[in-house]
């Protein structure tokens, strides 16, 4: 077949199907996708027959469009990435990173059958928070603990179940608004609780709490300010002080405290960031983290606190709906169970090693990459080791940041810079294995915090991609 001018020339369905080439996409595609993709085909060169355009396809041309076709339909969307935005926990990159030991127990639980609910001493239904209560209470000093989906699972839940239809007393310079639409007042409306606003944005005293409370307060909260900060004339009143004012009323006192870290950060040279532990000897009945923030595990939001609350919470239906699966519970434990070795710790738990890479270690790396990166961007840009600084992440500690080092590449004449960079971003966005970067300050950043040194060659290897991209 040569010129096609007239749409009568292209060949029927039936045919292209019936092709050599077509035996091998049958078996990897099967039948249905590949009628689909190949009447997609036909159709598309048919518009553009008719639309005047000459068209020289054989049908092998045309197989190789409907292949191409048929591998973009059957590939993943959920790719992996290299993250070198220099921020940790990056929400929509996933947040942490799992620790080898919770992926392998996630393979093992996802291809055989678990003692999820089952008590294998007895033979009898178990509850799925038996698989890690005792462990969180270990690490937190908490009398109990429940799991759900996530934090603002367990922020709902906690507050469905001990203010429904009440109120909730929260300081004003509280209320804040977590990305992805987690809003602390608009949960507390879902939950039916009443939440009743004390204080100002920059000042809450004692006294504006305990002036709130009524018969109708069902308990005081405290919101952990965890993605900003507010800094200047300021008060707010602490842990243990409102939980004092709550148990002088007799009622609870609760924490979100967002990301919720179970060690001392600042043994480890990090930033210091409140404890589990800290906020539960401060008399707080009910605490609230994640599971994939600074813990450094999967998806999850744990609830811990005093027995017979956590017993109520668990009660409650919606706990049904909020629970988490086995692929959680399996990831869960094996990472919660790292941190009863503190000398293991920075080395295991994946997101601690990367809190604590060293910056001379992100330096030489820098330096390795620096020729083959030049290399491959020509000398259109110039490629430069640069220090810069890494953020935590997902909210924890949203001032302070670690340092680190990358390479920061710029345009190497300033015409149309903004125009390059934008190209150089994307071009970065469009290798097998997406680069994410920083742009900020002319530049575009690739921070090395969260390129390991096993990942490095995989990284290398895409270069000359870059190129032709
Ligand atoms: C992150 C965060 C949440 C939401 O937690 P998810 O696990 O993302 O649902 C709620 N409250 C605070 C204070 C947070 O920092």
């Amino acid at each position: 077949m040569s010129e096609i001018t007239h749409p009568s020339q292209l060949p029927a369905v039936d045919k292209l199907l019936l092709q050599k080439p077509m035996e091998a996409l049958r078996q990897s595609y099967g039948l249905d996708a590949c009628t689909r993709a190949v009447r997609e085909v036909l159709a598309q060169t048919r518009s553009r027959v008719l639309a005047g355009e000459a068209i020289t396809a054989t049908p092998a041309d045309l197989i190789a469009l409907a292949e191409q076709q048929l591998k973009k339909q059957f590939a993943p969307r959920l790719r992996p990435v290299f993250n070198l935005t220099g921020t940790v926990l990056h929400t929509n990159l996933g947040r942490a990173l799992l620790p080898q030991a919770a992926i392998d127990a996630v393979v093992q639980a996802m291809s055989a059958p678990a003692n999820l609910e089952y008590d294998l001493e007895d033979g009898s239904r178990g509850d799925r928070d038996d698989l890690v209560e005792s462990l969180i209470c270990e690490l937190t000093g908490a009398e109990a603990a429940t799991i759900v989906n996530n934090n603002a699972a367990a922020v709902l839940l906690v507050l469905s179940t001990l203010a429904l239809n009440k109120e909730v007393i929260v300081s004003r310079g509280e209320l804040v608004e977590i990305g992805g639409a987690f809003r602390i007042p608009d949960v507390m409306t879902r939950a039916g609780a009443k939440l009743v606003e004390v204080g100002t944005t920059n000042r809450t005293h004692e006294k504006d709490y305990a002036g709130a409370i009524t018969e109708n307060t069902a308990a005081l909260m405290k919101v952990h300010c965890s993605n900003y900060a507010i800094s200047g004339f300021t008060k707010s009143v602490s842990d243990a002080d409102v939980a004092g004012i709550s148990h002088e009323k007799g009622l609870p006192m609760i924490v979100d405290l967002g990301s919720g870290t179970l060690i001392d950060m600042r043994d480890w040279g990090l930033p210091y960031e409140v404890t589990v532990r800290e906020t539960v000897e401060s008399g707080a009945d009910i605490v609230t983290f994640s599971g994939d923030k600074l813990l450094g595990g999967p998806q999850a939001g744990i609830i811990v606190g005093k027995k017979e609350l956590i017993a109520q919470i668990k009660k409650n239906p919606l706990k049904r709906a909020l629970r988490v699966g086995k692929i959680t519970m399996a990831a869960l434990e094996p990472t919660l169970r790292l941190y009863l070795n503190p000398e293991t710790l920075a080395q295991e738990l994946t997101t601690l090693r990367l809190f604590t890479r060293k910056a001379a270690d992100m330096q030489a790396q820098a330096e390795q990459l620096l020729a083959p990166l030049q290399a491959a961007l020509g000398a259109n840009f110039v490629v430069e080791v640069a220090p810069m600084t890494s953020q935590i992440g997902s909210g924890a500690l949203p001032v302070e940041s670690l340092p680190s080092f990358g390479l920061k590449i710029y345009p190497a004449s300033g015409k149309q810079a903004g125009r390059q960079l934008n190209q150089l971003e994307s071009r970065f966005r469009a290798l097998p294995r997406p680069v994410i970067g920083r742009l900020r300050d002319d530049a575009y950043w690739l921070d090395l915090r969260c390129l390991e040194a096993f990942a490095q060659a995989e990284f290398v290897q895409q270069f000359p991609q870059l190129t032709s991209a």
